[in-house]
């Protein structure tokens, strides 16, 4: 199949079936270009993720599994700037004879678009060794986005869902020999499927003062919120929300490991101002999914890690994910 057929099969024709058409869409799939309207009082925020298989995922990831995987991490990218999401570019990048592999993989990408009412709206395909680049827009009230580098002393650091399960998740993928059971198990689920915390994002633009999302571990990605906004921190591991199915599988010394320095949980990371985080729990007991808070900034850069009182070292050599830095 050539690529006009491939995109007119598995893409232009289910955008057009889809329910979720955006009247903001005045140009979608077909022309040169896409064309869409913007309303004056917002401002545009813009994030791109490429996948590029052997580095962000395993060779033999199921279709399906990663065209969620490259919405989700680029809706993740949104939410942590507390903006709504709207429409999203595709460029795909692929071998030779896969007309079954995208079939899967346009219905895992636009089954999440469509959950989030995010229009696809173009991109391009090629043949070379396959890559996924998804480029997604969306708004916020102008000023309104949440920056990484708005915290101050003082304040309260937390983060929504549990984190760790993800990277218990692709440790049991790494060690299954083929043991497809595995597959199915709700760690690997985790780390195949994740879940962009779009709305608890959207809710935190007017809360939080500072916002990342968790996907290269919530060590590293709480360092550079810290760094960005010129804070330390003071961190609890007990409060850390370590999740039960790993410390069953793997122990909880493995589990805080995972959780610390795991990556791929997608997860956001935020801080609060004090008179601000009685608001956020009241906010927060609506959510879908908890929040936890693991500790407070302080003046200075150090960030400390502390079990029942006693300094804990994070050894960023614990756990290391089969992603290469970039060159
Ligand atoms: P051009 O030669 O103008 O780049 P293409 O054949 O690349 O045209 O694309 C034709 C139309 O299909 C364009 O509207 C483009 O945005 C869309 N398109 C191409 N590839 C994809 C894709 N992978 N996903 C969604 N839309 C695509
Ligand atoms: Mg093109």
């Amino acid at each position: 199949m050539d690529e006009f057929a491939l995109i007119d099969r598995f893409f232009a024709s289910r955008v057009a079936d889809s329910m979720h058409d955006r009247e903001d869409v005045r140009v979608g799939i077909g022309d040169d270009a896409a064309v869409t309207h913007i309303d004056s009082g917002s401002e545009l925020v813009i994030a791109t993720d490429t996948l590029v298989e052997g580095t962000h995922f395993i060779a033999g990831t199921p279709a399906h599994a990663l065209g969620h995987r490259c919405l989700a991490v680029n809706l993740s990218d949104i939410a942590a700037m507390g903006a709504e999401p709207l429409w999203c570019t595709l460029a795909l990048t692929l071998p030779e004879g896969s007309a079954d592999w995208v079939d899967r993989f346009s219905v895992g990408l636009l089954t999440l678009a469509n959950a989030h009412d995010v229009a696809l709206i173009g991109g391009d395909t090629t043949r070379g060794p396959l890559s996924v680049t998804v480029t997604m827009h969306g708004r916020v009230a102008p000023g309104a986005a949440v920056l990484r580098d708005g915290a101050a002393p003082g304040q309260g650091i937390y983060v929504t869902g549990r984190v760790g399960g993800a990277a218990a998740g692709l440790a049991l993928v790494q060690g299954a020999n083929d043991d497809m059971t595995l597959l199915q198990s709700d760690l690997v689920r985790r780390f195949l499927y994740p879940v962009p915390r779009v709305a608890e994002g959207r809710a935190l633009s007017g809360l939080a003062s500072a916002m990342i999302d968790v996907s290269d571990g919530l060590n590293v990605d709480l360092s550079r919120l810290l760094r960005a906004s010129g804070v330390g921190a003071e961190l609890s591991i007990e409060s850390l929300p370590i999740d039960a199915k790993t410390v069953e599988r793997f122990g909880r010394v493995r589990a805080i490991d995972f959780a610390l320095s795991g990556g791929d949980d997608y997860e956001l990371c935020f801080t609060v101002p004090a008179e601000a985080e009685e608001r956020l729990r009241r906010a927060a007991s609506t959510w879908s999914c908890e929040i936890s808070r693991i500790g407070e900034t302080v003046s200075g850069s150090d960030i400390a890690w502390r079990e029942h009182g006693r300094a804990f070292s994070v050894s960023d050599s614990s756990f290391r994910h089969f992603e290469q830095e970039a060159p």
